[in-house]
């Protein structure tokens, strides 16, 4: 039995994490749950999973759900300080961190410091802070395995093959809403129209981050830091039908692909299961059905935010930390109707452009950079007004 704890257990990633639980009752048990605001789904989980301790936000909420929960041993926690308390828990075997935003670097930090794997979903921590999160990884031998589908694809096909073997790695992306709209179009786009990605159900950061394909250009620094490669060796392929999630071609030009429905369920169980594969029904490729498998480039006027990503990829050091916290800043923007689709690049852009890279030291760095930028960002935000 397999316990785990699941870091962001209301979001899209948690849920379907729950989803794999559920087909695998004799394998997984769910002992930990930690939550942002979302009481009344977590009380459901709670009732249906009964884990040992909880985590949420507020204090006030963690207040609430004590006095619920009294009868039971169940532990409440609160805050960041409770995040840490429930991540530290004894006997986890699996920490699923699925925090959005930078918020999910320190409990993951925590888990590996323990030596606890940890089946990242989270992304930004890895493009923040990722020289870092190795080194622990390789300092405490827990093991770091991708739940993001491309990572999940490139991590299948490497299976451990040597680093020198591989010549180049791509992910693909289906291009999200806005692949075919008229380029005059696209800063207008409403928030409703990039929230509704055609392939993929996600939370919203997520789905913004894949209409303007920034998604895909932290995906790239999380692949250079979780698989060591260098920049120019990754690449990225519009691939509507998001079938193909990752293509890694060897040195004697063979070419590995990983395959499948798009359904997180599948990244996500193999995170849960590795190194074993689990059965289970319903999920068959027919490519019979698929019929055509598309590949385009990437055309960079319409998704500027991926040149900057690319920027940020190749000079490395603060750059990847300011492009993530200016971007976390301006979908929440976005978000909160405060800008237009178009103004989200310009919040990255102008970011990037007041810093100078340099490299990092420690991890308090990298929190201060990313404070910083989202000082910079907000203050450049209220200089804005949407422009229609
Ligand atoms: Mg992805």
């Amino acid at each position: 039995m397999k316990k785990i704890a699941i870091l962001g257990s209301t979001g899209s990633i948690g849920q379907n994490t729950l989803e794999v639980v559920r087909r695998f009752p004799d394998k997984l048990k769910v002992e930990v749950l930690v939550a942002g605001c979302n009481l009344n789904l977590l009380r459901q989980q709670i009732e249906e999973f009964h884990p040992r301790a909880v985590a949420v936000r507020a204090e006030e909420d963690a207040r609430q759900l004590r006095q619920e929960v009294k009868k039971t041993s169940l532990k409440v926690y609160a805050g960041e300080k409770g995040l840490e308390e429930v991540v530290c828990f004894p006997e986890i075997d699996l920490v699923v961190s699925a925090i959005t935003g930078v918020a999910g670097l320190k409990p993951t930090l925590k888990a590996l410091e323990l030596g606890v794997d940890v089946a990242l979903a989270n992304k930004e921590s890895m493009v923040v802070a990722g020289p870092f999160i190795k080194k622990i990884a390789a300092r405490t031998h827990a093991k770091i395995i991708p739940i993001d589908s491309e990572h999940s694809g490139i991590f299948q096909c490497l299976d451990g093959r040597p680093l020198k073997s591989v010549r180049k790695v791509y992910l693909t992306a289906s291009g999200g809403p806005f692949l075919r709209v008229p380029l005059e179009d696209l800063a207008n786009k409403s928030q409703s129209e990039a929230l509704a990605h055609p392939r993929w159900k996600m939370g919203k950061k997520v789905s913004i981050d894949s209409a303007t394909l920034m998604n895909k250009g932290l995906e790239l620094i999380e692949a250079r830091f979780l698989f060591d490669l260098r920049p120019e060796q990754l690449d990225v392929l519009i691939h509507p039908q998001s079938i193909v999630h990752a293509l890694v071609e060897f040195r004697d030009g063979s070419c590995l692909a990983q395959l499948s429905q798009t359904d997180m369920k599948i990244p996500i169980q193999y995170a849960l299961s590795y190194p074993e594969r689990w059965e289970t029904t319903g999920n068959s490729l027919d490519l019979s059905e698929v019929k055509n498998l598309e590949f385009l480039k990437v055309e960079e006027s319409r998704f500027p935010l991926l040149a900057l990503a690319r920027r940020a990829l190749e000079v490395g050091g603060s750059l990847p930390v300011v492009l993530n916290a200016a971007n976390e800043v301006a979908v929440e923007a976005f978000l909160e109707d405060n800008i237009n689709f178009r103004q989200i690049y310009e919040v990255v852009e102008y970011c990037l452009m007041q810093h100078s890279p340099r490299d990092i030291n420690s991890l308090d760095e990298v929190l201060d950079i990313d404070q910083e930028t989202r000082k910079l960002a907000r203050e450049f935000l209220k200089g804005k007004v949407k422009s229609k």
